[in-house]
């Protein structure tokens, strides 16, 4: 007998989820490098004027002191180095992201991923270290503002950056993905995330002590053996194979599919594993050996 038949009436989102039973992920993807070609602190310097050579000696020394978190050097240039400073308004950090290379097929991806995966619903945000003005404004009119979250400033009157109210790198990115699940109220196992370089390793640490799933798109040294999958390719696209066949359960050949019926066709997939390694002499063994010659 069914006590509750009467009196549980099912709420409203238990009626969602029945109308929509579909698994819900959240798929949180850095920029820099991992949707875009180049870093976008390249594009912002050359328009203010500031050659690479110059840029790359302000970058490179602010990492190397390890005074902010990493990939929020150009965030500390902009707000503290009196070039930066004098010349980047807002108008730049928009005009730089519209310079800046994406890879191709984001808007496929992002359609992909909440319409194409039976079962599945994944929702698709950017979490960058760059100036959050940039990113939008480079992934305008493919992911909604709402879905990009970025280092964020403050502006005097004039235009001026006066202070920085967050700085989503490193550490950063840690707090912004635990702050989207629990505004989705979306639990960790179901965060995928996917970045390229060494501003990406603290949350892709989060994200796999939480079983989430991680993806690196780049041969860094640091995140590659972190990351539970790496994929490289030249499209935005690559990243969906890692997710079909680790966390929807597809095969190669359901995943080739699914491309040539979006009238694309995966022409090179190989598998491969790198170990990478350096062996140098074991000049501390030589010397051993050749104290037991001189003493022999
Ligand atoms: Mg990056």
């Amino acid at each position: 007998m069914n006590l509750y038949r009467q009196d549980h009436q099912p709420g409203p989102e238990s009626m969602i989820e029945r109308a929509h039973p579909k698994k819900r992920f959240i798929l949180a993807s850095d920029f820099d490098q991992t949707l875009s070609f180049n870093d976008s602190g390249y594009v912002l310097a050359e328009l203010l004027g500031i050659s690479v050579a110059e840029f790359e000696r302000k970058a490179n020394g602010m990492a190397k002191l390890n005074l902010v978190q990493q990939g929020g050097e150009l965030a500390y240039l902009l707000l503290h180095d009196p070039e930066f400073r004098s010349k980047a308004r807002p108008e730049h950090l928009y005009e730089a992201g519209k310079r800046v290379r994406l890879k191709p097929n984001i808007d496929l991806l992002y359609r992909f991923l909440s319409e194409e995966v039976a079962g599945h619903h994944f929702d698709f945000y950017v979490i960058s270290a760059g100036p959050v003005e940039v990113i939008r404004s480079a992934l305008e009119g493919i992911i909604p503002a709402d879905h990009i979250y970025g280092t964020e400033f403050e502006y005097n009157a004039q235009g001026e950056i006066e202070r920085i109210l967050q700085v989503t790198a490193g550490y950063g990115k840690v707090a912004a993905v635990d702050q989207l699940l629990e505004k989705l109220k979306i639990g960790p196992d179901r965060l995928v995330y996917v970045g390229d370089g060494s501003s990406d390793i603290h949350v892709m640490l989060h994200v796999n002590r939480r079983d989430g799933f991680t993806i690196a798109v780049s041969e860094n040294k640091y995140l590659a053996p972190i990351a539970k999958r790496s994929v490289i390719g030249d499209s935005a696209l690559a990243i969906l194979i890692p997710i079909l066949e680790e966390v929807v359960g597809w095969n190669s050949s359901q995943i080739r599919e699914l491309f040539e019926t979006k009238g694309l066709l995966i022409q090179q997939w190989d598998k491969v594993q790198t170990d990478m390694l350096t062996i140098v002499p074991n000049s501390a063994a030589m010397e051993v050996e050749s104290v037991i010659t001189i003493a022999d």
